[in-house]
Parts: structure tokens; C-alpha cells; sequence
């Protein structure tokens, strides 16, 4: 899909939005050097209030007379088709003027129109005049191709790839002949064109034509030069274009613009447009680069992400275009990051979204199970509890019954007495838990206590348990002030551990029992040296009714709920409980609480 739609993008014309992006980098970019090699004149208000008028034949007679004593390479009048003929004189006046400027290497150079096959006559001025050499030297505004904005950013180089005012002119400078040979350029229609090098408005720096005229300039400034006469008086916006600095109408006189032409020719470093399937092949990879940054990152990063490659790209261009005089496109590859941005992230919003409810449906129904669970075993547990003292009792009764019992007989009995005492445990575990869930005891009855004194109420609790299987219960008790804690819970959860190591414990092994206080903290830790706990298990072991495949294996007796029960009262101490384990080395629990319980 992203590539569908950089080559859908790539179809469209967006050649005023390039162009606009090709004339900010125009101005964002350092002003070029100039060739040094041109010279402008300027037919300008100064000129006017001068003569009172727009020269005349006798002003171009001095003109020229001034001119041909500061030998310039060539002279060129730039003026429209129609003002061809606009030198006003008498026939003897203009005769004059012609023989003047026939040994100056002058020319008229027709601005609006390209020379027609077979009427070459048209560019031909009426005598006395015939003999003026008159070139073609077009200037085209985007009006009604490319950008259509009426900004003049091309020149035409040659027709047919014959040479046509300026290249001629440039081809004197560096040698090239042949208008396709110069850089940047490319066929349209008939014609060789290029992009102008442009430098802003002011950059060449004209002389006065009275000025001129009355021979006040410095000599030299003219010599070897090509000069360019124009009218430069702002009262006719056809004597100016419009250029990629400013849109204004006067933006820059069409003088300035001809220097302009002629020094990016003479330098040839017209602006290189890059390729067509460069553009579609920088587009497909930002649309892919766009669609992966929209589906894998996070939100807020990929916006983030985005927003840095369109300004990367932004200056990557730019820096291009100021070193290697490349216009790479730059609309095509934006315009795709933002429509793949827009049109992919109501994707991903559908998709987390329906991941979020199935997770939520998930939920719901994990929830129900659980209190499922909960209650068929609290009911069963509950309707198992008669019936279990019953047999309990009976056993007693039996056990204690004056008439001997057979070996076999009293081993039968004290059986089912043992397993009946394990059942009715769990059946009680089962049934505290429903207790402590349906009252939701989060209320502690906080009492000062002395940790240590607590920890040797339990281990004379499992004394019993612990001889049983020869075990020594070892401590490491270091003294510190009493804790508010909730002595009730906390003696379950320190019973629950200890019991759980002994359990869990071969016989003939240590169970040792440390305390300990750092930094505002109370650290009570019960150690074994037991079969210890595989990795995969201890992330479920202060789960509800859990049991490590171990134990669930082994004829150790248990509920799964006692660990579930520990971490829930700690947590209501605002403490944690850990546990490090290694396989058949032992285990260590930590119960972590603080100091100061409010
Ligand atoms: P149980 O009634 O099964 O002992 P607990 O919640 O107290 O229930 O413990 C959960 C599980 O954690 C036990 O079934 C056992 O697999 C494992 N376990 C707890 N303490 C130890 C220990 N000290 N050594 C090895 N495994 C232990």
C-alpha cells in the first residue's frame, strides 16, 4: 500500500508547490559569485528627468561613441518585439547611429520571441538600421506550463539545439557550443532549456545611461565586458519579471534577469533538476520508511520521528542544492509522509483497538472463572467440613475403643486420621481465604512488636514440625526497636515460611532465620537448604492455589494459598516479599517492611 500510494503521488503534477520548495532554497542559500565578465546600463528615472524624455537616436549616438571608447566585447539592447523600431530619429540621424554601432559588436536582442524557420526577415530592423545584428534572447515566465505562477525561473538556451542569443554570447567565454552540452539542460518542446542560477535583485550593479552618455564612468569598467541596455523606469511591469526571491510584480528588471541568464550560462552552473525515477524511488522509500515509523512505534515517538525526517530531508536538500547545485524534489516525498501518516494511523488506532477489547473480553471472563473457582470451592469446602469431623471423630472413637485392634486395623485407622487432618487443613485454608476475600481486610490492628520476639513465637509454633524430620531451626536475630504491625498476620505469614522450609526440606538439614534492619527498612529472612525452586515457577508462586510442579509431585501436602496470602498481608504493610531460589541448593524469602507504618 505505501508503495501504491508513492506511485499513485507521483502521477500528479505538483509543480507550484516544487517550485515553491525550489525558490526557498533559492533563498536560503548563500548568493552565487558572478562571472564579473557583464555590465548593465539602465535606461532609468534618473535618465528620464535628465533628457526630459526616453533617449533618442542622438542619445544612442553618444552612447555608443562613449561605449566604443571603453571596448567591450559586445553590446546588447534588450527590448520586446514591438519596440524593434523604438529608437526615435530622423532617417539621416539613424543612418548615423548605424554606422556608429556597427563597430561595436551590437546587438538587439528580442526578449519575448523565438526565431521562426523561413522568417528569418522578422528579425530584421527597417533601414537604415538592416544591418544591426538581431538575436533572440528569450526570457519565459511559468504561465502556462510548470509551476503557472508567473515566476520566470528558465532560460531557453537554443532551438533545435542551434545556440541562441546568450549561449552564443556564453560560448565565447567557456567554449560550449552545443546548447544540450551545458549542465542542467533539458529538451521542452523544440527548445534546450535550464534553470537561471539566480542572484537577488540588485546584485549587478548598473550604470546610469546619461550617465553614460555624458562619458562620467570610470574607463575600465566596460572593457572585454558584455554590456546589457534596458529600461529599468517602473512604469511598465513588462520591463520586469518575477522571480523565485519576490513575487512582486517589479521584483527584478529584465536587465538584471538577462545578467542573470548570461552568468549562469557562462559559468554553466544552471540548477540540475534530478530524475523523475529518483524522485518516485526516494518517494517509495519514505512511504515505507513512513508506514513501518506509523505501525511499530509508539504514537507520540513516531510523530516525533517524522516530524525529524521531514526536516532532515528539508535540509538534506538544501545542503545539495547549495553544494552540488542539485533541485531534488521535495513535495512528492513530504506530501507522501504526511498521507501515509494519516492514512495508516486510523489503521493502527482499529487494531490497537480491537486488540484492547479482546484483552478486556479476556479479562472479564479470566475474572469470572476465577470467582467461579472461588465459590465452587467454598461451597464445597464448606459441605465438606461436617462430614470431615465426622470422620475425625470417629477415628478417635475408634483409636480409643477398649476391644484390641488388629496391627492392620489401627495402621488403617491412623491413616485415614492423618489424611483426614491434611483435608480438613485445606479444607480450612480454603475457608479462611473465602473469610479474609469477603471481608476485605485491609484494616490493620497495628500493635508496637518486637520482630524477634514474633519470629520466636513461630518457631516454637513449628518446633514440633521441625523435630519430626530432625531439622534445626537456626537464628540470627540482630536487636532493634519494636515495629507497628498487625501481630495476627504477620505471625501467619512468618509461620506460612517457616513451615514451608521444613516442608520443602530433606531431613537432617538447617532452617535458618535472619533479621536484620537497613537504611529505614526491616528485613526478615528465612533460608533452607531444600530442593529450591525451578525459575518458571517463581513468578506464579505468590499466585492463588499455586504449587510448583515439585511439590505438586512430591506427597507434601499443601493448598497453594499460603504465599498468596503472605505477600497479600505484607502488602498491607506496605512491605514486599521476595524469594531467591536455586534447584537443589534452597531458598531464601525476604520479607521487606518499614520501619515507620503510618
Ligand atoms: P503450599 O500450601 O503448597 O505450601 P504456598 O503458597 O505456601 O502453598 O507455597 C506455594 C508453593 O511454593 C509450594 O507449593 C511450593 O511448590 C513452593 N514453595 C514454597 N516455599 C518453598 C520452599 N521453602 N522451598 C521450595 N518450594 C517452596
Amino acid at each position: 500500500m505505501a508503495l501504491g500510494i508513492a506511485f499513485f503521488l507521483c502521477q500528479i503534477q505538483l509543480d507550484y508547490l516544487e517550485s515553491y520548495f525550489y525558490d526557498l532554497r533559492v533563498k536560503l542559500r548563500p548568493t552565487p559569485e558572478t562571472s564579473g565578465h557583464i555590465q548593465t546600463i539602465v535606461i532609468d528615472t534618473h535618465t528620464q528627468e535628465a533628457l526630459r524624455r526616453m533617449p533618442e537616436s542622438l542619445d544612442y549616438m553618444k552612447l555608443a561613441e562613449e561605449l566604443k571608447k571603453a571596448s567591450p566585447k559586445a553590446v546588447i539592447f534588450i527590448v520586446e518585439y514591438d519596440e524593434m523600431e523604438s529608437i526615435i530619429g530622423s532617417y539621416e540621424e539613424l543612418e548615423l547611429l548605424a554606422d556608429s554601432l556597427k563597430q561595436l559588436n551590437f546587438y538587439v536582442a528580442i526578449d519575448d520571441r523565438l526565431p521562426t524557420r523561413g522568417l528569418e526577415e522578422e528579425f530584421r530592423l527597417l533601414p537604415p538600421l538592416q544591418d544591426i545584428q538581431v538575436g533572440s534572447a528569450p526570457s519565459t515566465r511559468d504561465t502556462n506550463n510548470f509551476a503557472r505562477d508567473g515566476v520566470t525561473r528558465r532560460l531557453i538556451l537554443g532551438l533545435h539545439d542551434e545556440p541562441l542569443l546568450h549561449a552564443k554570447l556564453a560560448s565565447q567565454f567557456n567554449g560550449i557550443s552545443q546548447p544540450s552540452k551545458y549542465q542542467g539542460a533539458f529538451d521542452f518542446k523544440r527548445t534546450e532549456q535550464a534553470y537561471i542560477n539566480y542572484r537577488p535583485t540588485g546584485t549587478y550593479r548598473p550604470l546610469s545611461f546619461v550617465t553614460v552618455a555624458n562619458g562620467e564612468f570610470d574607463p575600465h569598467v566596460f572593457e572585454d565586458k558584455i554590456v546589457l541596455i534596458g529600461k529599468d523606469t517602473k512604469a511598465n511591469i513588462n520591463d520586469y519579471v518575477q522571480t523565485p526571491y519576490s513575487r512582486d510584480a517589479l521584483a527584478m528588471s529584465k536587465v538584471e534577469l538577462h545578467a542573470n541568464i548570461l552568468d549562469t550560462l557562462i559559468l554553466d552552473e544552471a540548477p540540475i533538476l534530478t530524475p523523475h525515477w529518483l524522485n518516485v524511488a526516494i518517494t517509495a522509500a519514505i512511504s515505507i520508511l513512513t508506514v513501518f515509523v506509523v505501525l511499530t512505534v509508539r504514537p507520540a515517538h513516531g510523530l516525533y520521528l517524522l516530524i525529524v525526517a521531514m526536516a532532515g530531508y528539508f535540509a538534506f536538500s538544501l545542503l545539495l542544492f547549495i553544494t552540488g547545485n542539485l533541485w531534488l524534489s521535495m513535495v512528492h516525498p513530504l506530501l507522501a509522509i504526511f498521507i501515509c501518516y494519516y492514512f495508516f494511523i486510523p489503521y493502527r488506532l482499529i487494531i490497537e483497538n480491537r486488540k484492547s477489547w479482546e484483552y478486556f473480553q479476556k479479562n472479564k471472563l479470566l475474572t469470572q472463572v476465577e470467582e467461579l473457582k472461588s465459590n465452587f470451592l467454598q461451597m464445597m469446602s464448606h459441605d465438606l467440613k461436617t462430614p470431615l469431623a465426622r470422620i475425625q471423630g470417629m477415628t478417635e472413637v475408634a483409636l480409643r475403643d477398649p476391644n484390641p485392634l488388629s496391627k492392620g486395623q489401627l495402621e488403617a485407622i491412623q491413616n485415614i486420621n492423618k489424611s483426614s487432618e491434611e483435608l480438613s487443613q485445606f479444607v480450612g485454608s480454603v475457608l479462611n481465604l473465602g473469610r479474609i476475600e469477603s471481608k476485605d481486610i485491609n484494616k490493620l490492628h497495628l500493635k508496637s512488636k518486637d520482630i524477634n520476639a514474633l519470629v520466636h513465637d513461630v518457631i516454637q509454633k513449628c518446633d514440633y514440625l521441625a523435630k519430626q524430620k530432625n531439622i534445626e531451626l537456626e537464628t540470627d536475630l540482630e536487636p532493634m526497636f519494636s515495629l507497628k504491625i498487625d501481630e495476627d498476620l504477620m505471625k501467619q505469614v512468618l509461620t506460612n515460611l517457616v513451615e514451608n522450609a521444613i516442608k520443602y526440606s530433606p531431613e537432617n538439614t538447617k532452617v535458618q532465620i535472619k533479621t536484620e534492619e537497613i537504611e529505614g527498612k526491616v528485613y526478615i529472612k528465612v533460608s533452607d537448604h531444600g530442593a529450591g525452586i525451578p525459575k518458571s515457577d517463581i513468578e506464579n508462586l505468590f499466585t492463588k492455589f499455586y504449587r510448583a510442579r515439585q511439590a505438586r509431585n512430591s506427597d507434601v501436602k499443601g493448598s497453594g494459598l499460603g504465599l498468596y496470602l503472605a505477600r497479600y498481608f505484607v502488602n498491607l504493610h506496605s512491605g514486599d516479599i521476595n524469594v531467591e531460589s536455586e534447584v537443589n541448593k534452597g531458598s531464601t524469602f525476604t520479607v521487606e517492611l518499614p520501619m515507620n507504618l503510618h
